[in-house]
């Protein structure tokens, strides 16, 4: 069979496309690999009517919805998408479709720094907006050396939620200017490089620098490179914009006719419930185009 629509990514932007195009009674199946970026958070925040659900809680309900309103689901990782379109699945499954959206979410490249990658999404976030407020009032971090502008940024932002943060530049080169601007907000800064982060009973508590002196610390920001899982529409030729990212307009159209892009994968700073609503607005574009082909081909049978 062809279905009207293949989605690959069943994170939020998925979801809810599926669901809406499953409710406009379009022919759609859903292709996930099953790793949602804010699997290793405990709670959801930020999503109204939703917080403080766990991760699972949220795309639980949200197959439950795309499932009993027609749509399938298939766990696979997606391999190849070839021109008009066909979907090859890791499983081996082939599937045609007359149209696809790519949803497929982004990787969180986190500094290497021993013990970082063990607390991400605990006691190591980059987020304040989905988690500052958890940890209102604590002794937080600000670690450097990835990401520069947006630990400069976030080393300012963060003092927002607690007077007690530390920036460790970890060998990015401040200038004055940043210096001032941060001195002036009260935000501690430490040029001596960091070693490692120090927990005690599996809870973050310091950090070490390579002198071996410990900072007592409770929560630690960091800035990850946010790099797209992208491959499927750059392999088909999707054009890119002059950052890299793959162009989308508002809708999520990209430059090859018929492939939808929504979420991370297009728009690295969509939180869950933008990506839900760049999932949902990318359906109905995606309806819209395939009416259009409808219209034509009855027109052609006239
Ligand atoms: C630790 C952490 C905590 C966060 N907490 C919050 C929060 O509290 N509130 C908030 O608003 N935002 C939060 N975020 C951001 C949130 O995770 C993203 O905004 C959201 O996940 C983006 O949704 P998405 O659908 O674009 O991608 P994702 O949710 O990442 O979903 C993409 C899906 O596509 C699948 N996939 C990838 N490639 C393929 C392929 N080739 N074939 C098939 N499937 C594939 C993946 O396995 C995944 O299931 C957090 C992020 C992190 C890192």
């Amino acid at each position: 069979m062809t279905y009207d629509t293949v989605v690959i990514g069943g994170g939020p932007a998925g979801l809810s496309a599926a669901t809406l195009l499953a409710r406009a009674r379009r022919q759609v199946v859903l292709v996930d690999a099953g790793n949602p970026r804010n699997a290793p958070a405990d709670h959801v925040h930020g999503f109204l009517s939703r917080d403080g659900a766990s991760p699972h809680e949220l795309l639980d309900s949200g197959r439950r919805e795309a499932l009993h309103y027609g749509a399938e689901i298939l766990q696979s990782n997606v391999t190849r998408v070839d021109d008009g379109f066909t979907v090859h699945l890791e499983s081996g499954t082939v599937l045609n479709s007359r149209s696809v959206l790519v949803a497929t979410g982004l990787r969180d490249e986190l500094p290497d720094i021993p013990g970082v990658r063990e607390h991400w999404g605990s006691g190591v976030l980059h987020c304040p907006y989905c988690h500052g407020h958890e940890v209102r009032d604590q002794p937080i971090a600000v670690v450097g050396g990835s990401n520069r502008p947006f630990t400069v940024h976030q080393a300012s932002l963060i003092r927002q939620w607690s007077r007690d943060v530390v920036f460790f530049t970890n060998g990015i080169e401040l200038t004055d200017n940043e210096r001032i601007r941060l001195d002036a907000r009260s935000v501690a800064i430490v040029d001596v490089p960091v070693a490692r982060l120090v927990a005690n009973g599996g809870v973050v508590s310091g950090v070490e620098l390579v002198d071996g002196t410990v900072v007592p610390r409770s929560v630690v920001f960091v800035g990850p490179t946010f790099v797209p899982n992208d491959e499927l529409l750059v392999r088909i030729g999707c054009t890119r914009l002059e950052n890299g990212w793959v162009a989308a307009d508002p809708t999520g159209r990209t430059s090859m006719d018929g492939l939808w892009a929504a979420g991370n994968v297009s728009d690295s700073p969509a939180q869950l419930i933008n990506s839900a609503a760049a999932g949902s607005r990318a359906a109905i574009d995606i309806n819209h185009y395939l009416l259009e082909l409808d219209v034509i081909e009855a027109v052609g049978a006239r």
